[in-house]
């Protein structure tokens, strides 16, 4: 079996032969019998052509991706009226003797480099775009016509590079995934990939070799696995058939309310870590982000990441949700979760010491950059703020004031901020107990049993020895689940739980008895919890 690796688009499995896609050499001459003139015309006619086709393939992409990703084509319509770009074909044919296929060429050439040479990594994306519509415009001049997939049966197709308009044009019962040398993670190729669900991996240094021998393309490790043993393909298999499977279910719950037979309603979201879960909320049809684990975003730097790094990545995840809810959780670093920057002494009892709030309270600079860029990143979406290892009210108004001090100073500074919520993660037997008092502090609560669990039962959920009785089913766990729900909701608070123990299916009924307003789960759980939701009649006893 061989082995490479790229950067994964899509987060799925495509199994099946490859074919090594060459496209057709054509030569360009270069030299032109005609007058400028001439072939100034021939290459407006060529661009008439063109529009007309890219109307066409607007129309495809609106059918087989949605509107947002059709306007990809819009854009491609607008480059090719721009007048700067027409302007330097136009000086390219002026000079004389030059062939308008060449001239656009050229000019495509050029502007393609200005966009790659550009800071911002969607701009230089851009340099496919235009290469696109030059490559179509000399296609028209030449009388050349798009092959199309040169197989009949379902192939990984493989590349150089795809353009957003041969990517349209396959015909998708034919392509089971791509693989690409180059491309970007936001060229418009990738992200009509995305939205059309097609497996793919760009960035990969293939073989000609490969052409004909069966593969696996793996979106979520970015690895494509050539001639691979039995084994592993049934192991894969498996877990395309997986997919599939979600797919499915997928196209029944869709767009449907999360609310039992009896009509009681319940917000299912999701759990992330990164801003590229993302892709997988969206694709699960998850109603918002119950939990965004922040301190990813700091384990993954080598020195304390800025405010505007922090922004930017906040600001993406709350505009890709598009209004929907997004929860990040303050820092939540230390016990398992370790930085060598922050300088952390090592600790006899990690889990009991100096981790979460407790440093953001005493490291009040790395706390406020934080609780800057989050409330910066509110400006875009619907973003709300939970605090992690909360185990008294001082603690929580501590917190709160530090976040008014940065509101205050951000609005001073004349930038937009926009949290409407603010809550406390409900994960200490502490918490719980004085679950009454707190809910008078905040709007929400979410439960992590994960840790709530460890703290109850006194019982290390890092130890693997102890898993026989790490029990989160313990009366102990579903009482204190139960009394802070009831304490909450007594209060005016919602409550929700974003530890493992919300994706348990055996429970699912339970937490909706008590009463729980949201459970939040990884992506890859939120279908199966949604199905069951919908099949529950809390009315029968
Ligand atoms: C929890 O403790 O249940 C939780 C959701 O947080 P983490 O697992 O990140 O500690
Ligand atoms: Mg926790």
């Amino acid at each position: 079996m061989q082995t490479a690796s790229g950067k994964s688009i899509l987060e799925r499995i495509a199994i099946g032969p490859l074919c090594v896609y060459k496209k057709a050499e054509v030569h360009i001459s270069r030299t032109s019998a005609l007058t400028s003139a001439q072939e100034w015309d021939r290459f407006e006619a060529a661009r008439q052509t063109v529009r007309g086709q890219l109307e066409r393939l607007y129309e495809k992409a609106l059918d087989e991706a949605g509107g947002e990703t059709a306007a990809i084509f819009e854009i491609h319509q607008m480059m090719l009226d721009d007048e700067d770009y027409l302007e330097a074909v136009r000086d390219i044919v002026k000079t004389g003797g030059t062939t308008a296929e060449y001239a656009v060429m050229e000019a495509g050439e050029n502007f393609a480099a200005a966009f790659a040479a550009m800071d911002d990594a969607y701009m230089q994306a851009r340099a496919v775009d235009v290469k696109d519509i030059s490559g179509q415009v000399a296609d028209a001049l030449c009388g050349r016509r798009d092959s199309g997939l040169p197989e009949e049966q379902p192939v990984i197709l493989v590349a150089d590079d795809l353009t957003p308009s041969e990517t349209v044009r396959m015909d998708k019962s034919k392509l089971l995934g791509f693989i690409t040398r180059r491309g970007s993670f936001n060229s418009h190729t990738a992200i009509l990939a995305r939205t059309m669900n097609i497996p793919a991996l760009v960035g990969v240094d293939f073989d000609d070799s490969w052409n004909g021998r069966t593969a696996v393309l793996d979106g979520c490790s970015g690895c494509v696995y050539v001639n691979p043993g039995p084994e592993f393909l049934s192991a894969m298999e498996e877990r395309r058939d997986d997919e599939c499977r979600r797919d499915a279910l997928l196209q029944t719950l869709k767009g449907k309310p999360d609310v039992t037979l009896d009509g009681r309603e319940v917000q299912v979201y999701a759990n992330i870590g990164s801003a590229a879960d993302v892709e997988s909320v969206l694709r699960n049809d998850a109603q918002g982000i119950g939990l965004f684990r922040s301190e990813f975003l700091y384990l993954d730097a080598q020195d304390y990441p800025s405010e505007d790094r922090q922004f930017a990545v906040y600001k993406h995840v709350a505009e890709a949700m598009a209004g929907k809810k997004v929860i990040i959780r303050t820092l939540d670093i230390g016990a398992d979760k370790q930085a060598d920057y922050f300088g952390l002494d090592e600790e006899e009892n990690p889990a009991l010491g100096y981790r979460a709030i407790r440093i953001c309270l005493t490291r009040r600079e790395v706390f406020k950059t934080q609780l800057r860029a989050i409330l910066r990143a509110g400006a875009f979406g619907t973003v709300s703020i939970m605090f992690p290892m909360i185990i008294s009210l001082q603690e929580v108004r501590d917190a709160r004031e530090i976040l008014e001090e940065c509101r205050t100073e951000l609005r001073e500074q004349g930038k937009a901020t926009g949290v409407p919520e603010v809550g406390i993660m409900i994960e200490t037997p502490a918490a719980v107990a004085i679950a009454d008092e707190l809910a008078g502090e905040v709007d929400f609560f979410s439960l992590g049993t994960n840790d709530l669990t460890q703290y109850t039962l006194a019982i290390d959920r890092q130890n693997a020895k102890l898993d026989a009785f790490y029990d989160p089913h313990h009366p102990a766990v579903l009482r204190m689940i139960r009394h802070t729900i009831e304490a909450g909701h007594r209060h005016g608070c919602w409550v929700g739980i974003c530890g493992e123990l919300g994706a348990d299916l055996t429970l699912t009924e339970t937490f909706l008895r008590m009463g729980v307003d949201e459970l939040s789960v990884s992506p890859a759980a939120v279908l199966p919890l949604r199905k069951t939701i919908r099949g529950l009649d809390l009315k029968k006893d």
